[in-house]
């Protein structure tokens, strides 16, 4: 079986209308016998379902698919993990533009300037959340054709919140996203980073594939608010970290309620303090964002500090 297929050779394969059909026939069947859990289609199943011109064409064409995008059994055909990827990608029509999502206006604090209200709009074919008060951008996400026609409004933020938190939970485990692949991450001074100066976080982490270059960068404090502990913590106080858009944690790097600081060199060790209600969560992480322990305390000094 071939593996020195190259990404033109792969993606010349494709440039078939008829190859196309196949692929989605397989899919479709797939879908029809998923009771019976046959997730394989004959040579002549195949054949009554696809507009073929005989079936020395349909071999010939099957031939050219197994191997990259079908994998072929003793009776029948099946998707390899690149046909698996690809057909849902055709099927869902992920290679056309995602249409017009006009305004949603939807709650947040701006990064830059603290005001409460966000809009978002698709800028580019990217998912943006802009600050209503300055202007200035304060998410960007990638989002599908499919994601913006199956949802809409407030059910289409909720939908990036989601596809954004599946990401994290990945990444907080070091598998990419995307390819699967090792995703490092490390942190680094916010100081340090382009739009360093106008936020109020002073770490931020960078995840970076080295497989398909996949690439992620937030506040450390939004990074360790994603901890199981965290998670549990915040639940326990009747906040939902996993429901709850990110760019809604910006309010409290401007009020002081999360707060990330460097508390060793060599190795590198930071503390990130969550503050709710009475109480701290405090979460201490390594040079990669990896959580080493975690600590609740009981805040006695909330009088103290707010009358500062
Ligand atoms: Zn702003
Ligand atoms: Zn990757």
């Amino acid at each position: 079986m071939e593996t020195d297929r190259t990404a033109d050779d792969v993606f010349g394969l494709l440039a078939d209308g008829i190859r196309l059909d196949i692929l989605r026939t397989v899919a479709r069947a797939q879908q029809e016998n998923r009771k019976t859990g046959v997730a394989k289609l004959s040579f002549s199943d195949i054949y009554d379902r696809v507009d073929v011109d005989g079936t020395s064409k349909l071999s010939y064409h099957l031939g050219e698919l197994t191997g990259t995008f079908l994998r072929k059994h003793e009776n029948g055909y099946a998707f390899t993990h690149a046909g698996e990827q690809m057909v849902r990608f055709v099927l869902a029509e992920n290679y056309r533009h995602p249409s017009d999502i006009g305004t949603i206006e939807t709650d947040g604090a701006c990064l830059h300037c603290g005001e409460t209200g966000l809009r978002a709009a698709l800028h580019d074919q990217y998912f943006l959340l802009q600050c209503r008060a300055c202007d200035r951008p304060n998410f960007s996400y990638t989002v599908t054709p499919a994601q913006v026609q199956a949802h809409d409004g407030a059910a289409l933020i909720d939908a990036v919140t989601w596809t954004l938190v599946g990401d994290l939970v990945k990444m907080r485990q070091g598998v990419c996203p995307d390819c699967a692949g090792r995703i490092d991450t490390e942190v680094l001074d916010a100081s340090d980073q382009p739009v360093g100066d106008t936020v109020p976080a002073s770490f931020a982490t960078s995840s970076e594939c080295q497989q398909c270059l996949r690439f992620m960068s937030l506040p450390l404090t939004h990074a360790a608010a994603y901890h199981p502990e965290s998670v549990a913590f915040h639940w326990e106080h009747g906040v939902d970290i996993m429901g709850t858009g990110m760019w809604e944690f910006h309010r409290y790097l401007h009020d002081g309620e999360w707060t990330a600081e460097q508390i060793e060199t060599d190795p590198d060790e930071y503390r990130v303090a969550l503050r709710r209600d009475a109480a701290t969560l405090r979460l201490y992480l390594d040079e990669n964002a990896a959580v080493t322990r975690t600590e609740r305390v009981q805040r006695r000094d909330r009088r103290d500090r707010r009358s500062r």
